[in-house]
């Protein structure tokens, strides 16, 4: 019999949070949730402590836990809640603890990431800002303290079943010529530049095959996504840029796929369901049932594949960019995507302004070298800074 493994879900109130939960409720032999996290969801999260009994419930807003509190005592549950940033630092650290999900949505989340990587865990991450922002120091982090680190992201994780098992980490003693990433194309796949103009927040989350939060629903929208998955694949798999190509495969069926030097492909193939790279993950390197559905290929019978428009989808090319310079610019990029992306679905900018704040915010900040998490935290801020200043030149 295998020992009950420990979890902290990061994010338990998110659309990566409620698949995980769904997994994790399938296998209550095997998995025991020790600790659940969220922003503001206070209901959600109450919900979830009924159902799964957690020893811990960290909220990041102080006045939420307070409200939590009160619920779970008038319930007679005795979960202990806390709250703020160290709190989520401590439950992802915790001696008890085995698997840590990283799913919190955004820059905020790497704080609590990168203390489960610095306390061995194994970290599922999800939160693919970390990688894009501190990408190097993760994963010397990671190294050092001997955490494991699984890749949750749907190509990210297509790319590691298509690797060889025991991937070692060198692409080029595994023999991969290429890495193959496919993204949807998005809602806009079809829309004219003009189109673009007039899109409402409520279309850009309308992903065609994906449910998820709104943050990555709009990169999706953007092709943002592609491009902070670029980065991702750069640093979890040690992958030069130009070995990693975007493809746009509509269906979203292919997850992904690894070209070899004999030619050969391998591809990862299934319905667009967290859940599967989720139950890969915590069942790894043993398979799990995950309460996806059986693929039908016949309904599918035909993969298509098209090339990127970088001319429409700029954020595509910035993130390119910001892979190229290196230094800060990864961090900086995603700090301007996340203001353009919340001042966009708050009404505050058209859609076809995130490329253009984001490229002046690269645009206006000195590349510099990036050492500690300090200076990461650094160039977000003053990324944020940069983007809200050209916000409100233009109004
Ligand atoms: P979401 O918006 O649905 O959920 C985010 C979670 O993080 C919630 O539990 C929320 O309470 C919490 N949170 C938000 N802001 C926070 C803060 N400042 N501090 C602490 N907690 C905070 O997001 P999601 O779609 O589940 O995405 C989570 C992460 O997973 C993102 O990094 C996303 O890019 C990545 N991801 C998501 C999917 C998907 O299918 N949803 C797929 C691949 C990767
Ligand atoms: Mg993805």
């Amino acid at each position: 019999m295998t020992a009950v493994r420990k979890i902290t879900l990061l994010g338990s109130t998110g659309s990566i949070g409620e698949n995980t939960l769904d997994v994790v409720a399938r296998h209550a032999d095997r998995f025991q949730v020790c600790a659940l996290t969220a922003n503001k969801s206070v209901e959600k999260i109450f919900l979830q402590c009924q159902r799964f009994h957690p020893q811990y419930a960290v909220m990041l807003d102080h006045e939420s836990a307070a409200a939590l509190e009160d619920k779970l005592k008038a319930a007679g549950l005795d979960t202990q809640v806390l709250s703020g940033v160290e709190s989520l630092e401590k439950v992802a650290s915790l001696l008890e603890v085995d698997i840590v999900m990283a799913a919190i949505v955004g820059a905020a989340g790497i704080r609590p990431t990168i203390a489960a990587a610095r306390s061995g865990k194994s970290v599922m991450l999800a939160n693919k800002e970390t990688l894009v922002m501190a990408g190097r120091i993760f994963i010397d982090i990671v190294k050092q303290n001997q955490a494991t680190l699984l890749p949750i992201d749907s190509e990210h994780n297509a790319i590691y079943q298509s690797l060889p098992k025991y991937f070692d980490g060198n692409l080029t003693t595994a023999g991969v010529r290429r890495i193959l990433l496919t993204a949807s194309g998005g809602p806009f796949r079809r829309s004219s530049k003009d189109e673009l103009e007039n899109v409402t927040p409520e279309q850009a989350c309308a992903h065609p095959n994906w449910v998820m939060g709104k943050k990555i629903s709009v990169d999706s929208a953007t092709m943002m996504n592609n491009g902070l998955e670029v980065i991702e694949a750069r640093w979890l798999f040690d992958a030069a840029p130009e070995m990693i190509e975007v493809v746009i495969h509509p269906r979203s069926v292919i997850h992904s796929m690894v070209e070899y030097i004999d030619g050969s492909v391998l591809a990862q193939l299934g319905n667009p369901d967290m859940r599967t790279p989720i139950a890969h993950a915590l069942g790894f390197p043993d398979r799990m049932e995950s309460g996806v559905k059986s693929l039908n290929i016949f309904e599918i019978a035909r993969l298509d594949f098209e090339a990127p428009d970088l001319n429409r989808f700029p954020c595509l090319r910035l993130a390119y960019q910001a892979l190229a310079k290196g230094g800060n610019m990864p961090a900086v990029l995603n700090a301007a995507n996340e203001v353009a992306v919340e001042s966009f679905l708050t009404g505050k900018m058209a859609f076809t302004a995130i490329p253009a704040m984001i490229e002046h915010v690269m645009d206006t900040i000195s590349p510099t070298e990036i050492d500690t998490l300090d200076d990461v935290l650094a160039a977000d801020s003053a990324a944020r800074l940069g983007a809200q200043e050209w916000l409100q030149c233009q109004v």
